[in-house]
């Protein structure tokens, strides 16, 4: 995609910190970190978003995502990660080419998710649980 900056970051017309790449992938350290060593794993094929790739080819992408993994947690000294991944504008996805975001993460670290957690109504779960699987 010629206006995409992950695909000019693959094809090397914007310089990135390159962690890894293989035929599939490209990992690099996210310019503006949440966490030191917040990387982006990043499909090497332009998908929009999660929904548009095909099953087996996501496979594939992430065969080397727990490698990556590990060798942040390592290289980094952090304990664990978040792996966060927008799809679309309304969940925070500025760059519509599909990638993973892997954020290191340590006890009491200063990385905070502004999650407030709401309580089902009667009936309200399982009806939400029917529209959704009425779609698989
Ligand atoms: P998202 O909101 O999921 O689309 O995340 C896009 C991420 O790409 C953001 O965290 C940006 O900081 C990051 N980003 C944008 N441009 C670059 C770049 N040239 N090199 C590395 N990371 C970038
Ligand atoms: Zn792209």
């Amino acid at each position: 995609m010629p206006d995409c900056i992950f695909c000019k970051i693959i094809k090397g017309e914007i310089p990135a910190a390159k962690l890894y790449e293989d035929e599939r992938c490209i990992a690099i350290l996210d310019i503006n970190p949440i966490a030191l060593g917040h990387t982006l794993f990043i499909s090497r094929s332009h998908y929009a978003t999660l929904a548009d790739i095909p099953e087996k080819e996501l496979g594939l992408l992430t065969e080397k995502l727990p490698r990556v993994c590990r060798a942040i947690v390592k290289g980094t000294g952090s304990e664990g990660f978040n792996i966060i991944e927008n799809n679309g504008r309304c969940s925070g996805q500025i760059i519509p080419h599909l990638h993973f975001h892997i954020i290191p993460r340590r006890a009491n670290d200063e990385v905070r998710f502004n999650w407030s957690p709401r309580v089902y109504q009667k009936d309200e779960m399982s009806r939400v649980a029917q529209a959704i699987t009425d779609c698989l």
